[in-house]
């Protein structure tokens, strides 16, 4: 967890300090107040949750007559988790244990870390004693499939691919049957992320699910949002909502230059939980979401 507060912290306690040094210069006038809101938009952290917060900030400052710098500090805390709508947190489902393979589809556009996430989820079911099989039914980005096999060996999964240009749907359907078959404990199938039309990606992806539908229970849908898109991201997931029903958001490259606000928007303005956020490019950067945990790492 430290290792992962590093990260965080190194590209986002810009927010964390910029807000604490406002608020703990005293005298709040109105001035300070603009600069506060727009520190909070600066970060991506939308227009309606940043009035959540500074409407909050502003009441309790003064009901409970907050002065010290530590108490300035708590207060924040206390702001920023609860706008982080912490009650909404969920993990990853836990992997029914049953004979029959928990499955896993994982959604997004193209470039957001689908691929990676689905290989990294590989490496930490695997190293929680799991038999995993990876389904490569991204079948339109070339390299897709070849990258998925790479992060299957490396992590000790099976791989099920299908030829360059195959029908995603028979890839997906193969590798639910082949899981069922060798009675793995998840099969996690990357999906391909094209997204055109909405119409192309509703009759994709809604067929994968269906001829999955045919063999297993679909246990999670996670959708890939890349945080450094900001809005756009928040616009894709509500494409992808109409289309399936996301069980939980997968938030990828937040240890880049993403500012971060977007995940005070995700959760709220989406109703779904985000479950995971991924941290870097290696296959032990991906984390479970914990609101006070990334509080923590903004406040540095
Ligand atoms: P896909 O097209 O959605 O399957 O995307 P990929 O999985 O190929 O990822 C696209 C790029 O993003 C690759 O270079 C990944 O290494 C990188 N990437 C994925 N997740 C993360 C993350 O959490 N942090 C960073 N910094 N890079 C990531």
């Amino acid at each position: 967890l430290e290792r992962l507060r590093g990260k965080l912290s190194r590209s986002q306690s810009t927010l964390g300090k910029g807000l604490l040094g406002l608020l703990g210069a005293g005298n709040l006038d109105e001035d300070s107040w603009t600069d506060i809101e727009d520190t909070l938009l600066m970060a991506d952290i939308g227009a309606a949750t940043t009035t959540e917060i500074v409407d909050k900030l502003r009441e309790r400052l003064v009901s409970r007559g907050v002065r010290s710098a530590a108490e300035v500090r708590a207060l924040l805390r206390e702001v920023l988790i609860e706008s982080l709508h912490p009650e909404m947190t969920r993990s990853v489902r836990a992997l029914p244990n049953n004979g029959n393979p928990a499955v896993l589809l994982v959604v997004g556009v193209n470039g957001t870390g689908k691929t990676t996430t689905t290989g990294k989820l590989a490496r930490v079911l695997v190293a929680d004693g799991r038999t995993v099989l990876l389904g490569a039914a991204d079948t339109f980005r070339a390299a897709a499939a070849d990258q998925l096999a790479t992060w299957a060996e490396r992590v000790g999964a099976e791989v099920v691919r299908g030829k360059e240009g195959a029908d995603p749907a028979a890839v997906a359907f193969d590798a639910v049957k082949r899981g069922v078959e060798a009675k793995v404990d998840a099969v996690l199938v990357d999906t391909a992320g094209r997204l055109h039309t909405k119409t192309g990606l509703m009759d994709e992806l809604g067929k994968v699910k269906r001829v999955v539908e045919k063999q297993a229970e679909v246990d999670e849908v996670l959708l890939v949002l890349d945080a450094t898109t900001g809005q756009n991201g928040l616009t894709q997931a509500r494409v992808f909502g109409e289309v399936v029903d996301v069980t939980g958001i997968v938030l990828t490259k937040l240890d880049g230059t993403a500012k971060g606000g977007i995940v005070f928007q995700v959760q709220r303005e989406l109703g779904v939980p985000v479950k995971l956020v991924g941290l870097g490019e290696g296959a032990d950067d991906l984390a479970p979401f914990e609101p006070g945990a990334f509080v923590d790492a903004l406040l540095g």
